[in-house]
């Protein structure tokens, strides 16, 4: 045997619950709710655009950054949006989805025994890269129904070994967003350290009721030490394109294209055409919180009569549904037997959090045709 004994980097990282969920969704012919992803088409438009840039003979290397006319319209919306401007050469990159970005954010700065504050629950990424540089994941869980910030934990939780901080707003897996008064709790206690903030806001369009994102580029003092990672697989509809970006302070991004070269070098061409024409129009992400708005209540309200209890998501496609009135087995299990016994995959929330703590919640997606939330809810009415 070449390798009796595999020295593994990751030892303790199993298998991503999105691929072990949806896995089990098609193995049980089950209707899935599971993996976050939209069951919706892309545009026809953005996919001729595509089309049309392949035609026209786009099919070599783009530049590193991303190609400036994208840059652009990626520049012009963030600064009509949050009245932050990034400069087009030296403070955006283009990205393979938001993972790499989040890949190349934390690898371009977290140095072995450096610390890394994540919020639990989290998206399953972040730690195993901080993990993969030698840092040292520092979690904080979040608190109540409602999956709000303890300020003060944080600041007993920072030390002279905290390289970074990692936020999600609008969150997944639980749907909470960051308010104005949080992001500016974070900007005063960031005030005079040199930690970098890591702000993923890949669902920066699926925010509900009239709220407003406050994405870290808004804030002064944030955007000085802020790599915004943001994803347009969950904005149009593609999250199999892997197309997305990141913007930072010129001093913070220069590190991070160092990673971004040496992992892809650069992005799909044809696609970056076509984003770049497609942003022009902001109706085509200015429009989603409705969109995302009618699918939540449209479940929300099928789902009203059964045994299942939710706080209504503020933001992203997913939902938590509370089974506490049903069952006390593991959400695990549970999800598990549902898969099997009731042909309806989701995410049991306990992976996410610190030491697997299992408060009876699943997560489900509900960026689904109505059809398919009938049918869940259909089911969800006969359990329990
Ligand atoms: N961050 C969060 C919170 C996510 O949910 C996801 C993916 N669903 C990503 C990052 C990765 O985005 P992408 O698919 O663009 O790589
Ligand atoms: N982000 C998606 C989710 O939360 C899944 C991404 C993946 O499968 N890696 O479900």
């Amino acid at each position: 045997m070449i390798f009796p004994e595999i020295n593994s980097k990751l030892p303790n990282t199993p298998e991503s619950i999105f691929s072990k969920m949806s896995g089990m969704a098609s193995q049980y012919q089950a209707i899935n709710m599971s993996q976050g992803f939209p069951g919706f088409k892309s545009d026809d438009y953005l996919k001729e655009l595509v089309f049309k840039a392949m035609k026209d003979g786009y099919n070599q290397y783009a530049p590193l950054a991303g190609i400036p006319e994208l840059r652009e319209e990626i520049i012009n919306k963030i600064e009509n949006l949050h009245g932050k401007k990034y400069h087009v050469d030296s403070e955006i990159t283009v990205t393979s989805g938001a993972s790499q970005a989040i890949y190349c954010g934390i690898s371009a700065f977290v140095h072995p025994g450096d610390e890394v504050i994540i919020f639990k629950p989290a998206y399953d990424i972040y730690e195993p890269i901080v993990k993969s540089n030698g840092g040292i994941p520092v979690p904080i869980q979040l608190k109540g129904k409602e999956y709000q910030v303890d300020w003060e934990e944080v600041e007993t939780k920072i030390s002279d070994k905290t390289r970074m901080i990692v936020i999600n707003s609008p969150h997944n897996p639980s749907g909470s967003i960051l308010s104005r008064e949080d992001m500016l709790r974070l900007e005063k206690l960031l005030k005079n350290t040199n930690i970098i903030l890591l702000s993923d806001e890949v669902y920066e369009h699926i925010i509900f009721d009239d709220r407003k994102h406050q994405s870290a580029s808004a804030f002064k003092d944030l955007a000085e030490r802020a790599i915004v990672c943001a994803s347009f697989g969950k904005t149009f509809h593609n999250t199999g394109w892997k197309m997305g970006y990141c913007v930072a302070p010129e001093v913070l991004m220069k590190e991070i294209r160092k990673i971004h070269e040496i992992t892809v070098f650069c992005v799909n061409h044809p696609m970056q055409r076509a984003f770049a024409e497609y942003l022009k129009n902001p109706e085509t992400y200015l429009s989603l919180p409705n969109f995302y708005q009618q699918k939540r209540d449209y479940f929300l309200d099928l789902i009203k009569d059964t045994k299942f209890k939710t706080v209504p998501s503020a933001g992203t496609y997913f939902q938590l549904v509370d089974y506490s009135e049903i069952t006390s087995e593991s959400d695990i299990l549970f999800a598990a037997k549902m898969v099997k016994e009731y042909r309806l995959a989701s995410i049991p929330v306990s992976v996410f959090n610190i030491d697997q703590q299992d408060h009876k919640q699943l997560r489900f997606c509900f960026a689904k045709e109505n059809e398919t939330l009938e049918k869940a809810a259909e089911i969800l009415s006969k359990i329990g």
